[in-house]
């Protein structure tokens, strides 16, 4: 009988789990793999079959439409996209391809700038790239957006190099990786940190404490409340009294197992 939820043995082992690989996470990020390929090689001959195949929503930012019915390849794309899209930010270079409201791509910024937007973006710009807010090179058009951004935003918009015509197409960077480049790793492990909450608890401690594993393990289950004490499995009918079966002075629960009961102390002070 395990006493520890499975969703916490999951966790890393600095958070209160034993590190266990969360298959659904990483079926997620296989599939933002895929979402990635497709997204950033769409020249590739798998890319071109696919996308004469199936259809794409430009207007919504090129996202996958999904028909009632595709093949398992295109539903893992379809049910990724939006998922890696998040993780997506962009290195601005003539501009023309990145959306200025909707990706991400001022650096120190996590989020679009419509999601910063201090009122209501109009529609009419809703949609419009990088470089259709330039006057000319290195000029940005300022009255067209400044008023619909808080300071700190345009501080760091200020401070970048504004898109240049003649450079190269604007570059997809991912987000979780610090190379830019895509990793089934840094993606699993960003998909982890999503998914846990942080926990103060001194788990590192046990990990780092050099000592027999069956020792480790021990201490893991007394903090993660996972000993099957009488306590508990009065809690859990499978037994009609609570007390130490050693001591019957006392409710026998992980503390009283470990330091409480006077002869555990006995044990432990020698
Ligand atoms: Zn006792």
């Amino acid at each position: 009988m395990s006493l520890v939820a499975w969703p916490t043995i999951l966790k890393s082992k600095t958070n209160g789990g034993l590190g266990f690989w969360d298959l659904h996470l990483v079926n997620n990020a296989f599939g933002m793999k895929v979402c990635w390929e497709l997204f950033t090689k769409p020249t590739s001959l798998w890319v071109l079959v696919l996308a004469s195949k199936y259809k794409f929503d430009n207007e919504a930012g090129l996202n996958p439409i999904q028909p009632n019915s595709s093949s398992p390849l295109w539903r893992l794309v379809c049910k990724n996209w939006d998922d890696m899209m998040t993780n997506v930010a962009w290195i601005v270079e003539n501009g023309k391809h990145v959306r200025f409201w909707e990706h991400i791509w001022v650096p120190g910024l996590d989020l679009p700038l419509i999601e910063l937007a201090v009122s209501q973006v109009p529609d009419s710009m809703r949609f419009h790239v990088v470089a259709s807010f330039m006057i000319a090179l290195g000029e940005w058009e300022w009255q067209s957006f400044e008023y619909l951004l808080p300071s700190n935003a345009i501080q760091l918009i200020a401070a970048i190099l504004s898109p240049d015509e003649s450079m190269d197409n604007d570059r997809p960077f991912w987000c979780p990786s610090s190379s830019g480049c895509f990793t089934l790793k840094t993606t699993y492990l960003s998909l982890c940190r999503q998914r846990d909450v942080v926990s103060r608890a001194p788990w590192h401690q046990i990990w780092k404490w050099v000592g027999p594993q069956r020792i480790k393990v021990f201490m893991w289950l007394c903090l993660s409340n996972g000993v099957l004490t009488t306590a508990e499995r009065c809690r859990r009918h499978l037994s009609t009294s609570n007390t130490c079966e050693v001591c019957f002075e006392s409710i026998e629960n992980t503390m009283h197992i470990i330091h409480n009961c006077r002869f555990a102390r006995d044990v432990l002070l020698g």
